[in-house]
């Protein structure tokens, strides 16, 4: 062939600028680029072979070399794949399928980024002129008239191509970095990039250095054909010894093998031990805390995905929850955390997807709308859904175990996905004040028992008492028909300690609560309650329940109702607050005189008025709405004031009753704590008399 000179058709007067400026921040992708496109000739030699088209020799040995020179400041990308005859080069690097530069220019100026650039246009071979002063490729074609070629480019626009000297099948691109990129040729930062685009790629790839004399010594009963020996070395007898030590050599340094091929995720799910997963996870996520267990996704129809997620241990308090997921195509990394592919909330996980079938090389907002992306990220949300049912089916004890570290994310995972919510929802776990786990459904049968003891037709003396009264609050077990309709309360805790007292009460009735005290749980428990029609989230001290209450006889009750009223208006004019809601009920614990409860809507809009106002809004005294004064009629105290309406010290203890009921609640502030604690002096002063 003569020698060829020309311009490279693509307008690189224009493309190459663009390349350098706009790619510069990505620009070790190169190595992803050259390292794949070599991969690709690999398949292809090997797909020549299957058809009968070419005759690979017996001993072939698909393989990818990157060759490091730091004196020569050269990357070498070497594969024995299928080669480029002159006209392939011709037709695939000097006529770039490329569609302008000024239509690229106007279309992409500000919005694109390096991957879909490079991807779109497949410009993957020109991304090497991002670290080059000059590029060559030598390549050897299988077709057997071809003749080897040698191309080179000083990254402007024009290019020269010779007949060349390679003489094995396959193609070597030569790299001549430019002096701000030469950290590519440093040994380590070549691995570090080669290993984070290229571990998983399906030939094996390694590095070596050319120029170095790195040598290594082995054993002669290691020695392999390809080592280059530099000398023999025949090591000292030791003494005492009866043998002749085995006799060495001292050897070029073996080129290191950077990738894996077979990727776990590859292989079926039973043929992997739990040893590989834990393995795999530690090298690809360098995280050395076990993950609590892992899904092996692997699908062929409709259409192909394999992957492992692991659900990491997640330490709330010192660490972020952000995970990662790695995506792969054919192998070949593509990018962290694809939000248009994998589910929102399972990036808190750490894991591999593998999708050859991506139609990767479209932007992201087409991505966003791609509705086969749509069907991938549902898929992967049903199987996690499904993986969790099973485990909480199968192996309770340690779905239990796990609970607290992935109800975040799976709660999180229910109020962004509808689906994902449903498949959920019986494997939602609750824990009780005693630290046990129980399911939904469980939980809305726990308390049952305790409320049909409640409702038992008896008074707080054990007489029987005119059932219309009790009906109307008692829940005892009817048919079955009517108990799948009933609503259901679970009760709920934020704070052991704040709710203390209504903890205590709780538990002298044998009635349960659960731990609710993540940010998160106000929302889900929002989404439980839409998505299941009937149960309602009620905070332990949002109300009084019939349980707590003891049952009393028409005629009594009408009277405390009457009380109830001349007591609310001499309380509320003893407390100058007209807000406040009064309510006289004879409660089972006879050593509480008053307690303050906050309706459990009220509360939730204040918690929301709350978010509202640490935004700038104004909260106005919205937090003192919905409160109920409880008071006990079965306490002297409460029955004192009821009795002597108009004494002289009927407002002091109203107010103290308040108070009281207020600090079971929460710390007093201010001007009211100084109020109180004057006032229990003068109570005890009045002692001390
Ligand atoms: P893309 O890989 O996206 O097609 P590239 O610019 O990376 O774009 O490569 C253009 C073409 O050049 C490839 O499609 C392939 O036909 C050819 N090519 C590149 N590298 C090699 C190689 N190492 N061996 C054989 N052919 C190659």
């Amino acid at each position: 062939m003569a020698s060829k000179k020309g311009n490279l058709s693509i307008n690189s007067e224009n493309m190459f600028p663009i390349i350098k400026k706009w790619l510069y921040s990505d620009h070790d992708i190169f190595y992803r680029e050259v390292i794949s496109n070599a991969c690709d000739a690999i398949t292809k030699i090997r797909k020549m072979d299957m058809m009968g088209e070419y005759e690979l020799p017996a001993d072939f040995k698909p393989r990818v070399d990157v060759i490091l020179n730091d004196k020569d400041k050269t990357i070498k990308i070497v594969d024995n794949g299928i080669g480029m005859t002159a006209e392939e080069v011709e037709e695939y690097i000097n006529q770039v399928a490329f569609s302008g530069a000024t239509d690229f220019l106007n279309k992409y100026k500000d919005k694109a980024n390096a991957d879909q650039i490079i991807g779109h246009f497949g410009l993957g071979f020109y991304s090497t002129f991002m670290v080059s002063d000059s590029v060559d490729i030598d390549t050897l074609s299988y077709k057997s008239d071809a003749a080897s070629v040698h191309w080179t480019c000083d990254g402007g626009s024009d290019f020269e191509m010779t007949d060349g000297d390679k003489k094995e099948v396959g193609t070597t691109i030569t790299l001549h970095l430019s002096d701000d990129c030469l950290e590519f040729c440093n040994e380590y930062k070549a691995r570090e990039v080669v290993q984070k685009y290229c571990s998983f790629m399906p030939y094996e790839i390694y590095l070596s250095r050319e120029n170095e004399q790195d040598t290594e010594t082995i054993k002669a009963s290691e020695k392999l054909d390809s080592d280059i020996v530099i000398e023999e070395v025949h090591p000292e007898k030791k003494e005492g010894e009866e043998k002749e030590p085995e006799l060495e050599y001292k050897i070029k340094r073996r080129p290191q093998l950077l990738n894996d091929t077979h990727p776990l995720w590859g292989k079926t799910p039973k043929d992997c031990t739990d040893e590989e997963y834990l393995e795999f996870y530690r090298k690809v996520f360098r995280d050395y805390k076990e993950p609590l267990f892992w899904i092996h996704l692997n699908m062929d129809y409709p259409f192909n995905l394999k992957g492992i997620l692991y659900f990491p241990k997640i330490n709330m308090e010192f660490e972020s929850i952000e995970g990662t997921i790695k995506l792969y195509n054919n192998q070949v990394f593509i990018a962290d955390n694809i939000k248009e592919v994998i589910p929102e909330y399972l990036m808190l996980l750490k894991g591999v997807i593998d999708c050859p079938d991506l139609p990767l090389n479209v932007s992201r907002s087409a991505l966003q709308n791609d509705g086969f992306v749509k069907k991938i990220s549902e898929y992967i949300s049903k199987k996690v859904a499904e993986k969790l049912a099973g485990l909480c089916k199968t192996d309770k004890e340690n779905y239990d175990k796990y609970w607290d570290d992935i109800s975040p994310f799976i709660k999180y995972g229910c109020l962004r996905d509808d689906k994902f919510c449903e498949k959920m929802n019986d494997y939602i776990l609750f824990k009780n004040l005693d630290g046990k786990y129980l399911t939904l459904p469980d939980a809305l049968q726990i308390n049952k028992e305790a409320e049909a003891e409640a409702a038992k037709a008896v008074d707080e003396d054990g007489n029987a008492v005119e059932a219309e009264v009790v009906d109307d609050g008692a829940k005892a077990g009817d048919s079955k028909d009517s108990e799948e309709k009933e609503p259901r309360t679970i009760y709920y805790v934020t704070d052991e300690q704040q709710q203390s007292q209504y903890i205590k009460m709780f538990k002298a009735q044998k009635m349960e609560a659960f731990i609710m005290n993540h940010n998160i749980d106000t929302p889900f428990m929002q989404q439980l309650e839409n998505k299941n029609e009937g149960i309602r989230f009620q905070r332990i001290d949002a109300d009084l329940t019939d349980t707590f209450k003891s049952r009393t006889s028409k005629k009594v009750a009408a009277e405390l109702e009457e009380k109830e009223k001349e007591l609310g208006e001499k309380i509320k004019k003893a407390l100058k607050n007209d807000k406040l809601n009064i309510k006289l009920e004879k409660l089972k614990d006879k050593k509480m005189a008053s307690m303050l409860t906050v309706s459990e809507d009220s509360r939730r809009m204040a918690d929301m008025m709350k978010m509202y106002a640490m935004n700038g809004m104004s909260m106005g005294d919205f937090g003192n709405e919905g409160q109920t004064l409880v008071l006990n009629a079965n306490h002297p105290l409460v029955q004192y004031v009821m009795d002597n309406k108009d004494a002289e010290n009927t407002t002091m203890i109203c107010e103290q009753l308040y108070d009281l009921a207020r600090i079971q609640n929460a710390p007093l502030e201010g001007d009211a704590m100084a109020a109180f604690v004057a006032r229990s002096n003068d109570i005890m002063m009045a002692l001390a008399k």
